[in-house]
């Protein structure tokens, strides 16, 4: 009688710790989004590690830091990128530069190694695919595109016109 009523004493408070932890979660700050008719603020996203892509360069943004060292490619574990140097030998931007997101596994060993800071983990979360074809990208390409795009960075307007001015 007595241990029945101590497992029934223990499993009472076993339910109130869980209907504790319950109601602290209920009135919580809600932590995910109720996709897709809200998305992630850009400012929770810095630490996300969507596919790789190639920074913006500094005098041109359009032109890639990247000088084909190759040491992003000796770097890589999954063997997902192909970086073609130019034939011209005074020329350091590579002419291709391929990544086949669908061998990366995010571990950053390329973007540590570079060093022109050239490569950078972009902030893609909504990236859909139907082939294993359109996971492969052309890194120059996609940087022309985006700097097509977005000309100027948000928060980049004033430093742009100070360069322009000085
Ligand atoms: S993040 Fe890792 S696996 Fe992906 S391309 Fe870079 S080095 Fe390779
Ligand atoms: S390590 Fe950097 S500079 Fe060298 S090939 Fe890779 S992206 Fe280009």
């Amino acid at each position: 009688m007595i241990r029945a009523i101590w497992d029934n004493l223990k499993g009472l408070y076993s339910l109130l710790v869980g209907m504790k932890i319950t109601l602290i979660f209920l009135f919580s700050p809600q932590k995910t989004v109720h996709y897709p008719r809200k998305t992630v603020e850009r400012e929770n996203l810095i630490t996300y590690r969507g596919p790789l892509e190639l920074t913006r360069g500094k005098t041109d943004p359009a032109v890639t830091r990247c000088i084909s060292c190759q040491m992003c490619v000796k770097a890589c574990p999954g063997h997902c990128l192909t970086v073609v140097k130019n034939p011209e030998k005074s020329v350091k931007a590579p002419i291709e530069w391929k990544y086949d997101f669908t061998l990366c596994c995010l571990c950053g060993a390329c973007v540590e190694t570079c060093p022109t800071s050239a490569l950078a983990f972009s902030h893609r979360i909504y990236l859909v695919a139907r082939t294993r074809e359109e996971l492969i990208f052309d890194l120059l390409a996609d940087l022309k595109a985006r700097v097509e795009e977005t000309p100027v960075l948000p928060g980049e307007e004033g430093a742009s016109a100070e360069a322009a001015q000085g």
